[in-house]
């Protein structure tokens, strides 16, 4: 079988590339090495409750923004559903058990309802949200007006840290946590955050909010769909573990775990990067770049606890929930609760996610799925009930929580076939590598949350950026803008 492109993965990113790629008129192969396509996307059942995994809302998909854009030149509008959050506050925060601050839609009301929280910083937040709204303006696949030429295709990895902006702003210690509560859905501290990064994460967010109807697992089936019209061939349930080379180190195919050889001329390699190096020979790449994808650091490991409310309630209808902890501690001590799903119906499952101490569960790395020792379940059962204790404490209206199911770091890098388990792959921080989608071997690029940045969004957009490393930025982005 011999193919024009392979991918390599299929998750947001692998999938988007897929797309673009065959839509070109390339023969295309797509290789996960789950037994489906997108788990991270899928969810899971458990009872009557469906549990979102990796999709509970993003930024982007109103009409006409980037994420509805980057649907609609994909094919995938037709079986996609927005459903909007909650105007007046789509993520809340509460510490203590009170109410602190609700998010709500849009730039301008965010503005005014910081500067009634927060009275005597107004200048400070408006010259804050100025630098957030700037900075989304200089990426050519997050503004497809912002100019190609010299704005590089990364976000930097250099430059000002989340945590200095802040205090450039302002010296309100509340004001300077509640703007970095976000950092979780990337999973770097302010000190550590690329501002440019955080804005192109949380300034989508800050424009609209939306759930699709069927939640992640909708946005597989579209995909999977369309890569069926497209005629991509999938292989599913083997992972590539080897690139192959012609002796004068050309790329030529893929050898798949049970054996299969898949011939291609190019390859889209979507997982995480720190594991290209173990796909191909000593010597392609040279040692530096080996050692530099090697050292890559993880995105903060994360406790993951699936439950439901003992009372019918509807606190996470179209809104989430960002509990809190100590003054002194910021992303480790703050949890996330957000909807079992964000469909239409009220919601009583929950889905909470917390950080883990890094290293929390190295004791059993050594130990696969379905057969862990019993400390680790007793790890697991602990961890759980001290979450479910928070928050029972800072939500009564959930009349309690029952656990149906919890996730380490073991879990999702067993799971989704990552080196660490970090919950967002790659660390995205001030100092690390970034790798680039172009690698030096020719034809052999990469995409995925690594490249860019976290977020569905972040690995729809990383498919974009590497096709158009292939096809052409301008020509890309003009599909793109035709779809307004
Ligand atoms: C708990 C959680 C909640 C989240 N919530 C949200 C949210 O609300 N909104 C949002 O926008 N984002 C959210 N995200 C982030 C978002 O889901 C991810 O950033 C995005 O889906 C990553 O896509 P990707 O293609 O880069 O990576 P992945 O989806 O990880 O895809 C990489 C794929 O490569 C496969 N693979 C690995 N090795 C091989 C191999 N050798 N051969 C073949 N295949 C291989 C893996 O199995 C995997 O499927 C969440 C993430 C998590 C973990």
């Amino acid at each position: 079988m011999s193919y024009d492109w392979l991918v390599i993965g299929g998750g947001a990113s692998g999938l988007t590339a897929a797309v673009i790629l065959a839509q070109e008129g390339y023969r295309v192969a797509l290789v996960e090495k789950s037994p489906c396509l997108a788990p991270l996307l899928r969810g899971f059942r458990r009872g009557d409750f469906h549990f979102d995994t990796g999709f509970h809302y993003s930024g982007g998909l109103g009409r006409g923004e980037i994420l509805d854009l980057f649907f609609r030149s994909l094919g995938l509008s037709e079986r996609l559903r927005a459903t909007p959050f909650d105007l007046s506050g789509f993520d809340r925060v509460r510490a203590g058990g009170e109410e602190e601050f609700a998010f709500p839609v849009g730039m301008q009301r965010l503005e005014e309802a910081l500067c009634r929280a927060f009275p005597g910083q107004e200048r400070g937040i408006a010259g804050y949200l100025a630098e957030v709204r700037r900075a989304c303006t200089v990426h050519p696949y997050l503004d497809l007006e912002a100019p190609l030429e010299g704005s590089g295709t990364l976000f930097g990895l250099d430059g000002t840290s989340l945590r200095e902006m802040l205090l450039r702003w302002t010296d309100e210690p509340r004001l300077q946590r509640l703007l970095a509560v976000h950092t979780l859905l990337y999973g770097v501290p302010p000190a550590e955050a690329p501002f440019a990064l955080h804005a192109s994460v949380v300034g989508p967010y800050y424009q609209s909010v939306h759930g699709l109807i069927g939640g992640g697992a909708a946005l597989a089936e579209a995909f999977a769909a369309r890569l069926a019209e497209l005629g991509v061939d999938v292989f599913l349930g083997q992972g590539v573990r080897e690139l192959l080379f012609t002796p004068a180190g050309t790329l030529r195919g893929a050898r798949l775990e049970d054996g299969t050889e898949l011939g291609s001329r190019g390859c889209v390699a979507t997982l995480h990067p720190a594991l290209l190096p173990g796909l191909v020979p000593e010597g392609v790449f040279r040692p530096v770049y080996r050692r530099r994808l090697l050292a890559l650091e993880d995105s903060l490991p994360a406790f993951t606890l699936y439950g439901v409310c003992r009372k019918s309630n509807d606190l996470l209808h179209g809104r989430n929930i960002f509990l809190l902890g100590a003054d002194d501690k910021g992303l480790e001590d703050t949890i996330y609760l957000t909807a079992a799903d964000n469909g239409p119906a009220r919601a009583s499952g929950l889905v909470a996610i917390a950080s883990e101490a890094p290293g929390g569960t190295d004791r059993w790395k050594d130990s696969v799925r379905g057969r862990r020792p019993a400390g680790y379940e007793a790890y697991k059962a602990e961890r759980a009930a001290s979450l479910v204790r928070r928050i029972e404490e800072a939500c009564p209206e959930f009349g309690g929580v029952e656990v149906l199911a919890t996730a380490t770091a073991l879990t999702m890098r067993d799971y989704l076939h990552t080196p660490y388990g970090g919950l967002y792959g790659v660390r995205h921080r001030i100092g690390q590598f970034n790798p680039q989608p172009r690698t030096r071997v020719a034809h052999l690029l990469l995409a995925g949350q690594g490249v860019v940045a976290p977020g569905v969004l972040g690995a729809v957009l990383s498919g974009f950026l590497t096709c158009g490393e292939l096809i052409g930025h301008e020509r890309l982005r003009e599909r793109v803008k035709a779809c307004r």
